[in-house]
């Protein structure tokens, strides 16, 4: 039922402008597609969040004055689900206490003063099966690094202990600029692979798919020739459209089965997991290096050299977007994690987090200044877009009133925040946006 009515509904990017007024991911992605991944220079200072959305935040074990190296763990995990804090720099901690985050609330962070001593982490040899692999992961600090940041060994552990059937990574990319996950697939295809194979061993599964969309069709081509004949790793081409990137939807593009309302993907025997994590997972293996860095794509029309940046964890964006030669009389707006999904930022001295996949400026014109929301029409669109069905309106009528635990009921948390809502409102009501924050607040409230 679900398949059927989202293949009527699903968007092709070809058709998505005439659709979403206005982005078009196609052209939109070419501003960045074609740079390839290219380090920034350390910045002055680093602040790395201890933030996980999942679990206890991990607990900090470095305080003011301590002299740490780029790797050394800066925080432990609490509970089962915690992953280790890794400090992505050499330097000296000049605090540790609450800092502003993307996702628009404080969280507590390490603030380390960049300093010298950096070391290549050399190869290892091992080769560790599954419960150790999971193990790796978690020492490393690896959590999903497509965007939502849950801790990967613990999924794993999950897939593990359910038997999961197929593998899936998620090479999809459908968000509007974003490139990142597009120049890890070509630049880092071996070590997508080894990682892959990895992820397979931990999770026990026979399978893997990786799933890329058709405007990447380079990618899956060169993946397609570089993995082994035994069908044990298979790319596999999607059409173009969004949203299409979140994991519920990509099982049914990719393997036909459908993860039931409240259910994990675990549940109908699939593991997924982002291209980058896969890589992510091969460093950790291959060479000891926890997730100290990742690819973030910078781009906007504000920017003079958009493109793919490898970043330490912690770097503000106002360093990380200097990188990219800012005409700062021309920004509009600055989104943190695409234009479709991330969040509109208020401040610049916000830290690239392990789950940051993008940061997006727009021109004062691109950002036109909206004028501010006005009450529910009641046009029905937001149902008609929503990829969940779910009654958009009435959860945030109930979000808007304070009432988290009738959201809830209607479904809130089945909300896999892809932001179309928002995006066809006549009334501009910030409708994912309330819906994130609501999900944040429903979870302490169910606390
Ligand atoms: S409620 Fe909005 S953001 Fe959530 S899945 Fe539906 S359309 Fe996407
Ligand atoms: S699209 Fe906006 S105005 Fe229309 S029903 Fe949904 S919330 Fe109300």
């Amino acid at each position: 039922m679900f398949a059927a009515v989202w293949k009527a509904i699903g968007m092709p990017a070809t058709k998505l402008r005439s659709f979403m007024g206005g982005i078009h991911p196609l052209k939109r992605k070419e501003l960045t597609r074609e740079r390839p991944i290219e380090p920034i220079p350390l910045p002055g200072k680093v602040v790395i969040p201890l933030f996980q959305p999942a679990g206890k935040e991990p607990r900090p074990i470095v305080s003011k004055g301590d002299i740490v190296t780029a790797g050394q763990v800066i925080a432990e995990p609490q509970d089962g689900r915690g992953v280790f804090v890794h400090s992505s720099v050499c330097g000296k901690v000049k605090k540790v206490g609450r800092f502003p985050f993307p996702a628009g609330f404080f969280v507590t962070a390490a603030e380390v003063e960049v300093g010298e001593g950096e070391k290549p982490f050399p190869p290892m040899e091992r080769t560790p099966e599954g419960p150790e692999i999971i193990e790796i992961i978690r020492n490393a600090g690896i959590v999903g690094m497509g965007g939502a940041g849950f801790p990967t060994h613990f999924k794993l552990k999950g897939a593990r202990e359910a038997g999961v059937e197929f593998l899936l990574v998620n090479g999809a990319e459908c968000e509007p600029y974003l490139t990142a996950d597009y120049r890890v697939l070509m630049e880092r295809t071996e070590d997508l692979i080894s990682g892959t194979k990895l992820l397979l061993k931990a999770s026990g599964a026979k399978r893997a798919y990786v799933a890329v969309e058709s405007d990447k069709k380079d990618a899956y081509d060169r993946l397609g020739g570089m993995v082994p004949d035994d069908d044990v790793i298979k790319p596999v081409l999607l059409r173009a459209k969004y949203p299409q990137g979140s994991e519920k939807q990509l099982i049914e593009a990719v393997l036909k089965r459908e993860v039931p309302a409240g259910g994990l993907p675990a549940d109908v025997g699939v593991l997924v997991q982002n291209v980058s994590t896969a890589c992510a997972v091969h460093d950790a293996v291959a060479f000891g290096k926890p997730l100290i860095e990742r690819v973030v794509t910078l781009s906007g029309t504000p920017l003079k050299r958009p493109g793919n940046y490898l970043v330490r964890i912690g770097t503000l964006i106002e360093d990380l977007m200097e990188a990219a030669g800012p005409d700062r009389d021309n920004i509009g707006k600055v989104i943190v994690g695409g234009p479709m999904m991330g969040f509109s930022m208020s401040r610049l001295d916000v830290p690239v987090a392990r789950e940051t996949t993008g940061v997006v400026l727009l021109s004062r014109v691109e950002a036109e200044v909206e004028p501010s929301h006005q009450s529910c029409v009641r046009c029905g669109k937001c149902l008609y877009v929503c990829p969940m069905f779910l009654p958009t309106s009435e959860i945030c009528i109930a979000v808007e009133r304070g009432d988290y635990a009738l959201a809830v009921k209607l479904g809130l948390e089945n909300c896999m925040e892809c932001g179309s809502c928002a995006y066809v409102c006549p009334s501009r009501r910030p409708l994912v946006q309330w819906i994130k924050t609501a999900k944040l607040f429903a979870k302490k409230v169910k606390k």
